[in-house]
């Protein structure tokens, strides 16, 4: 099957690690370790294709704002970048992120989920569906929203982003 490089980025404390575990896993915990950098293999199934992902829970994001990571940036056939909605700040911090991939694949086409997670916490809501949408719109990227904690819309998630890489 064919081998796919997944490369999950954002702020800290997004639910970047949440949401890979829930992907993986089908869990979710309360506390994960926020230093912990990994990368994951899981085999799907999408549009009757099977496909290897090899997914890259990244951690310690101030590195990825240096230019040495190019190199491991490059290696990403597709990107999930991650806000929490309940967090100004972390999608404020999503356009650094994006320039960085552009900037590592030397294209503004690359395939990319914008995954506006902890979407169980409507109440404390900071950024709205729209500033999400119209963010991911001059991204070239598909905008979702999403919950680690209740599972909503996570493998819709990985199932848009294998779309995007093989429709590249
Ligand atoms: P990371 O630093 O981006 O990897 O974030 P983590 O996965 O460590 O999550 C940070 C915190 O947010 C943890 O306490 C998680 O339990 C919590 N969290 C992650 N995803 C969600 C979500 O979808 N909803 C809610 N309510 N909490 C979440
Ligand atoms: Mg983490």
């Amino acid at each position: 099957s064919q081998r796919f490089s997944i490369v999950v980025v954002g702020d800290g404390a997004v639910g970047k690690s949440a949401m890979t575990l829930r992907f993986l896993r089908d869990q979710f915990h309360d506390e994960y370790d926020p230093t912990i950098e990994d990368s994951y293999c899981k085999h799907v199934e999408v549009d009757g294709q099977e496909y290897t992902l090899d997914i890259t829970d990244t951690a310690g994001q101030e590195e990825y704002r240096g230019h040495w990571n190019d190199k491991f940036m490059r290696a990403g056939d597709g990107f999930i970048c991650v806000y929490s909605i309940a967090s100004m700040g972390s999608f404020q911090e999503l356009v650094g992120f994006r320039n960085q991939i552009w900037r590592a694949k030397e294209s503004e086409e690359v395939p990319i989920v914008i995954a506006a997670n902890k979407s169980d916490l409507e109440q404390e809501r900071e950024v709205e569906s729209a500033t999400g949408e119209e963010f991911a719109k001059l991204s070239n990227a598909f905008y979702i929203e999403t919950s680690a904690k209740t599972g909503f819309n996570i493998n819709e998630m990985m199932i848009e982003l294998v779309r995007e890489i093989v429709r590249s």
